[in-house]
């Protein structure tokens, strides 16, 4: 069975259209101003003609725009009029952040397009009368995109972002269910024992960072925030990777970690990147008809998973205890595995995820496959 997914392809735009790109992200940040100012304007009237504006009417109000613009043409003003109204009404807000243009507190470039506005033109691509190149342009190939935009990093590059529907296959994983422990020794371990380790990306590069930004070489001091975010991402992209393809249900404690950001292990935490592996897991999940479970981690490192008894470390508190002996039944444990198991447990026995307290605790549906897979099972076991 297949699945359609939308998945959003980025490519670095090479450097001679930075230039280009720069100067028309500023029109974007005026168009941008010019929607925030007008509907607060309107939505503080104290007359009758007092109204919340919507990217209907801010298209309708920038109609024309265009003359004043050299760069960007009449389809991007109107999908930022769309989007503003969007990001407005998200934030539930009169009136949201200007987008500042130049000095320290500039705001990342933006440009965004509609599908007709990029073309392609040979080895290159064609936008607003502009030819752009961008690196690996074979990934482009056989692509079809509805909308997209130029987006830029902190260090200054350009992106190309093309949201594009792929076709997914999805197939029955070979082993059933695992639970994962998220912790801050191995940023995570399951309960079949398996260990992502927690490499100190940014404990190793703190050194050259503070010496970079010491010296006033801040863009160089942002590459390499750069390299560890994305080293940090690629151990979790392979790591959930390999859990979503060995795994057909795959449960995961709920840890908070805004929470435990704000206790004294606050860089141990944001370093290790538990929230994105999550993320990683749940969209993956999603795609490859996986079901995957946030449940709630109570007692999970304190219970033993052999007995039940609550006799292991507790807490922050004895975070040091790696290995222990439960009193009960005498079982030894790998603290993190033990926890994992229980993590495991915990999501078979509540058919529901359990809220704890992560705002969103996500209980995906079982998918089309596992519930396939679910049916094939209890026809062997009746055979049996
Ligand atoms: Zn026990």
């Amino acid at each position: 069975m297949s699945v359609l997914f939308t998945r959003t392809l980025r490519f670095k735009v090479r450097p001679e259209s930075h230039a280009w790109l720069n100067e028309a992200a500023v029109e974007v940040n005026g168009v941008f101003n010019y929607c925030n100012q007008i509907s607060l304007a309107t939505a503080t009237r104290t007359d009758r003609k007092r109204k919340w504006l919507s990217g209907y009417d801010l298209c309708n109000l920038t109609a024309g725009a265009t003359e004043y613009f050299e760069r960007i043409g009449a389809d991007t003003i109107q999908r930022i009029c769309v989007e503003y109204a969007q990001k407005r009404v998200a934030a539930r807000r009169l009136k949201l952040r200007w987008r500042v243009s130049r000095g320290a507190r500039r705001c990342l470039g933006w440009i965004p397009f509609k599908a007709a506005n990029l073309k392609r033109k040979g080895t290159a691509l064609r936008f607003c009368g502009k030819t752009f190149r961008v690196f690996e342009r074979e990934r482009l190939e056989g692509v079809s995109w509805k909308q997209g935009c130029f987006a830029q990093d902190a260090v200054g590059d350009w992106w190309l972002c093309l949201p594009v529907e792929v076709r997914v296959e999805q197939t029955a994983a070979p082993k059933e269910s695992v639970g994962v422990d998220l912790g801050i020794k191995d940023v995570a371990v399951t309960s079949d024992g398996e260990r992502l380790e927690a490499i100190r990306f940014y404990r190793d590069a703190q050194h050259r960072i503070g010496a970079l930004q010491r010296r006033g070489h801040v863009r160089q001091a942002k590459r390499v925030h750069r390299r560890i975010r994305r080293r940090r991402q690629d151990a979790c992209h392979q790591f959930s990777r390999r859990m979503v393809n060995t795994y057909q249900k795959i449960v995961v404690g709920d840890v908070s970690s805004l929470k435990l950001a704000k206790t004294r292990m606050a860089k141990s935490v944001l370093d290790s990147g538990w929230g994105t592996l999550k993320r990683f897991l749940q969209y993956k999940g999603e795609c490859a008809g996986r079901t995957v479970q946030v449940v709630n981690e109570r007692n999970t490192s304190r219970g033993c998973s052999s007995c039940g008894a609550l006799s292991g470390p507790s807490g922050l508190r004895q975070l040091a205890v790696r290995r222990w002996e439960c009193a009960h039944c005498g079982e030894r444990h790998d603290r993190d595995v033990n926890a994992a198991r229980n993590i495991l447990r915990a999501g078979s026995r509540c058919g529901t995820s359990v809220s704890g307290n992560e705002s969103s605790p996500v209980e995906r549906p079982l998918s089309q496959t596992s519930r396939l897979r679910e049916a094939g099972l209890d026809a062997q076991r009746a055979a049996a």
